[in-house]
This record gives structure tokens, sequence and C-alpha cells, in this order.
């Protein structure tokens, strides 16, 4: 058995549970394939994470074909986020595994716009204000259209 198979996917974790909508998010991007939403403790304003709609617990079992939607997704959001967040540049991460730094374990993509001589924050620094967030969710949402 490959090691990746060791780690069955926990159909309980927080965005299992955004996407079946037992708990809230920021959407600002949906397809039939993927879901993108802000994340709450943003490292950048603007911080946003696309996740598949597919059981997928990381870089190492997702499908490929879900993997390809979620890049094409990420890249649509890293677009319009340069034009909302006036952004000078984008960091994309994605963490598989505790020991890769993952927390969550359904697949994720952080897309976080950049401006120049600003450093990310630390992981998990601070949780965002709703009010940001929804303002922040507006702006995406905007230049997505
Ligand atoms: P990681 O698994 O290390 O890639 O990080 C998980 C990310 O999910 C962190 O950046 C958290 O701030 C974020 N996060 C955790 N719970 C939620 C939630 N309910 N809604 C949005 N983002 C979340």
């Amino acid at each position: 058995m490959p090691d990746y198979e060791k780690h069955a996917y926990d159909t309980n974790n927080i965005f299992a549970k955004i996407l079946r909508s037992e708990f809230p998010c920021h959407k600002v991007y949906e397809n039939e394939h993927v879901l993108a939403f802000l994340d709450i403790m943003p490292r950048a304003p603007g911080h946003t994470l696309v996740i598949p709609k597919a059981a997928a617990r990381n870089i190492l079992d997702v499908s490929p074909d879900d993997l390809a939607h979620v890049a094409i997704a990420s890249q649509k959001i890293a677009r319009a986020a340069m034009t909302a967040f006036t952004a000078d540049g984008i960091t994309l991460q994605q963490f598989s595994e505790t020991a890769g730094g993952q927390v969550v374990f359904h697949l994720h993509v952080h897309v976080m716009p950049r401006h120049t001589g600003i450093a990310l924050l630390p992981p998990a620094s601070r949780k965002e204000d709703v009010k940001v967030l929804e303002d922040n969710a507006t702006r995406l949402i905007a230049a997505l259209e």
C-alpha cells in the first residue's frame, strides 16, 4: 500500500462541512468542481482557499482531474486578486500531511495577494473581523465578474 493510502479522508473535516453547507464561509467563487472562499485567519488581505468538491485529503490522493480544476480556479482567483487588492504579486501554497504543514485535511490551495515589501503574517496569527472578510469577498467577487 502506498504511504498516502494509509491516511483516510475524514468526512468531518471543516472544509467538508463547508462543502455540505453545515458551516458558513465567505464564498468568492464556485463551479461544478471547486469552491473558493476566504481564509478566516488571512496571512494577507484577500487570502483565499481553493478546494475541490471531490473528497481529497491533499496533493497525494487527489485525482489529476480534480487537481487540474483546482489549479485552473486558483489562477482565476489570482488574476482577480491582482485587481481587487491592487496587488504586486501572488503567493500560492499547498501543504500536505502534518509534516508538510497541513492542518485541515481536505486539499486546499492558498492564494495570497502580495504587496512589495510586506511580509506574510505567520499562519493562524489572528482571526479577521467578519466585516473585513465581507468587504474583501465583495471586492474579489466584483473582480471575478
Ligand atoms: P493548512 O492546512 O496548514 O494549509 O491551513 C489551513 C488553513 O485553513 C489556515 O490558513 C486556516 O486559517 C484556514 N481555516 C481553518 N478553518 C477555516 C474556516 N472555517 N474557514 C476558512 N478558513 C479556515
